[in-house]
């Protein structure tokens, strides 16, 4: 179990408590506490990252999968699965999954979102999700029409390339297939390709 404290005093009584140090339950306890006096309890089932390469690293991120800092849950036999128990990686550390993961920024495709808009939750809607996204983004190009320039998450291209990854995605584009990151982002399009990478937070 970790704890981080906002000051030195004692706090017993807190205003709120998020259960889980993950990506959504970090973005949470900062939203709450920035510019307010909210008192927050994060608490993480998980230990620190410090010291632990594959995190600090992101290019040894496969290494965070089953390790120590794994959730490393296996899913129950289903007939869906003809009847296999499949792996599942879950970060639990401090970051939880957004420590582990490999880094890429994908945003999920326009129909999915307006799908779940449809089936009755108002709000989901990609038009009604795109300015969260571009809030959150610091894309290396600067604002345009799906991206965001003034966030916390700064977003760049994966660098050094393997030529095989490069000839992949000249592939892609010479079949009109690649889109350029400012366009729009749909996901289908981009599955193939990394195309982008974030720093992760030290
Ligand atoms: C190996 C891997 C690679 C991935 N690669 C990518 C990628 O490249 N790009 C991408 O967009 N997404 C990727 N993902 C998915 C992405 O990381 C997750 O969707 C996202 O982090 C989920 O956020 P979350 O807050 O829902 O859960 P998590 O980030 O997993 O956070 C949940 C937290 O809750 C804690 N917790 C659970 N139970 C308790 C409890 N009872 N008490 C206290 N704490 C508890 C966990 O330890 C964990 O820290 C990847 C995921 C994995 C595992």
């Amino acid at each position: 179990m970790s704890f981080i404290r906002r000051n030195k005093d004692e706090i017993t009584d807190f205003d709120y408590i998020i259960v889980g140090a993950g990506s959504a339950g970090c973005v949470i306890a900062r939203r709450l506490i920035d510019g307010t006096e909210a008192s927050v309890l994060l608490l993480e089932a998980g230990g620190t990252d410090e010291g632990i390469a594959s995190i600090a690293n992101p290019s040894q991120w496969v290494e965070n999968i089953g390790a120590a800092h794994d959730w490393n849950y296996t899913y129950s036999p289903s007939p869906h699965t003809d009847d296999r128990s499949i792996f599942l990686s879950r970060g639990k550390v401090l970051g939880g999954s957004g420590s582990t993961n490999a880094l890429i920024w994908l945003r999920g495709n326009r129909t999915d979102f307006d799908d779940w808009a449809q089936a009755g939750n108002p709000g989901w809607d990609y038009d009604s999700v795109l300015p969260l996204f571009k809030r959150s983004e610091d894309w290396e190009d600067g604002a345009s029409d799906y991206r965001g320039s003034s966030g916390p998450l700064h977003i760049e291209r994966a660098k050094n390339l393997h030529p095989v990854a490069t000839a992949l995605i000249d592939h892609f584009r010479s079949t009109g297939s690649g889109r350029e990151p400012a366009g729009p982002p749909d996901s289908g399009r981009l599955m193939f390709r990394r195309e982008a990478s974030l720093t992760r937070a030290q």
